[in-house]
């Protein structure tokens, strides 16, 4: 039982804050703050069961963050505003002694590179001042690390090989858009791939390796292989495993209006002078582009998100094994007014946010999603609009 503040107002925010509203037993108060405070007003006048707080912040502004904090009193802060914003949160939540929570890891505004080490560098300051941050906790991230710690924990002596596998088979019927925030989408479609195997990260061209894989109640899409954050932290808790990668699905369409950015250098995040004003070609795009926020009402088809897993079983012999969720757009916008992307991210941040407010998920330091018991969460998943499935000794394509 808590007071949760949520920063941040975009689509995952969306979901997530309606969610919290349902779990109100949990989650005494709630207050949701951003930027543009307008936003916050929005998600808070949808809910009617509880009263949700708003106000305006800076979440670069540590000081501002503080002072915030300062009038709320959180017992847990939310970070559902962008991955910039990561350490700039976290250094205000060890300032005022609260516990943190995110979805995406810590990435520069002037570089395009994400990595654990930022953020893994605060697990003393957070040990020694009794707070807990969680890190990771959307669906992949999120969901994927859990779904791992479950398979190990409940099927596998032994992880060896592990694919995770990311489909978007729905349509919002517009020529082009991303599902969530496009600049961070275009950042992390366009890098290099990496995977890893035998203890070493391999690399791979831009989405330069790809198959067509078969996904429940979807069929095949083409898959490409992309560096996803999680293979950091999963073969480091995991450390049987010899072989981890992750595919994505794109559609032909999508992948030529990506093309076509990159060609005429709109995905660049270098500043240029346009008329006297610095602009930064990549955030002038996402101004142009359609808010993934809005793009719920005409989204049709679902997602398809698993882990694909081979290795040694519990008796001793060779199994695979597969655990998924389907999250269909139209039940995702007809329950929350999101699509399936901010639905998917959402409702895991609430139950991350739910376990840690239940005592369950809370230990002092930093940790990823697979380092908790996997168990609560995976029950929650079912309970709160994520219902997994689970097969066994299948062809997994890989
Ligand atoms: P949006 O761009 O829709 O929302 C981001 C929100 O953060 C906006 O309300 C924005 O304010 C606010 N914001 C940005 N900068 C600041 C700042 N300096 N101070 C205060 N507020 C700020 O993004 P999404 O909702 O799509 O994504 C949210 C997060 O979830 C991202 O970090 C994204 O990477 C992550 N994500 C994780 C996934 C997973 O599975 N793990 C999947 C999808 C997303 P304003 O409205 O004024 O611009």
């Amino acid at each position: 039982m808590g007071r949760v503040l949520v920063i941040g107002a975009g689509g995952v925010s969306t979901v997530a804050v309606k969610k919290i509203a349902m779990n109100a037993d949990v989650f005494t108060d709630i207050m949701v703050a951003s930027r543009t405070k307008s936003k916050c007003d929005k998600i808070a006048a949808d809910i009617k069961n509880v009263k949700v707080q708003t106000a305006q912040v800076d979440a670069d502004n540590v000081e501002e963050l503080v002072a915030l904090f300062n009038s709320f009193k959180p017992d847990l802060v939310v970070n559902l505003a962008l991955p910039y914003q990561d350490l700039s949160i976290m250094d205000a939540c060890l300032a005022y002694g609260v516990s943190y929570l995110d979805t995406a890891n810590y990435e520069p505004l002037d570089e395009a590179k994400y990595e654990y080490s930022w953020q893994w560098a605060y697990k003393k300051r957070f040990e020694e001042a009794g707070l807990t941050a969680i890190l990771g906790c959307g669906f992949d991230p999120g969901v994927t690390g859990v779904y791992t710690a479950y398979a190990a924990k409940h099927h596998f002596k032994e992880m060896q090989y592990l694919d995770i596998v990311d489909c978007n088979a729905g349509d919002h019927h517009k020529a082009f858009a991303t599902n969530f925030n496009p600049e961070i989408n275009i950042r992390e479609i366009t890098q290099r791939g990496k995977f890893y195997e035998n203890g070493e990260w391999k690399e791979t061209d831009p989405l330069s390796v790809h198959k067509a894989l078969n996904y429940p109640e979807v069929g095949p899409k083409e898959s490409y292989l992309m560096y996803h954050e999680e293979l950091e932290s999963l073969v480091k808790n995991f450390p049987t495993i010899k072989r981890a990668r992750f595919w994505m699905t794109f559609g032909q369409e999508y992948l030529t209006h990506l093309r076509v950015i990159q060609n005429i250098g709109m995905d660049s995040i270098k500043p240029i002078l346009y008329n006297g004003v610095e602009i930064v070609p990549i955030q002038f795009l996402k101004a142009v582009l359609p808010n993934p926020g809005d793009l719920g009402e005409n989204y049709t088809g679902q997602t398809s998100i698993g882990c694909r897993i081979r290795g040694i079983g519990k008796d001793g012999n060779e199994i695979t094994y597969y655990v998924y969720n389907n999250c269909s757009h139209e039940a995702a916008y007809k329950e929350t007014g999101a699509q399936g992307v901010s639905y998917t991210t959402g409702v895991p941040a609430m139950i991350g946010a739910k376990l840690f407010m239940q005592g369950l998920w809370k230990k002092p330091g930093v940790w990823n999603v697979e380092e908790f018991n996997p168990d609560p969460f995976m029950k929650e998943l079912n309970e709160q609009g994520l219902p997994w499935h689970e097969q066994f000794n299948i062809d997994l394509e890989l």
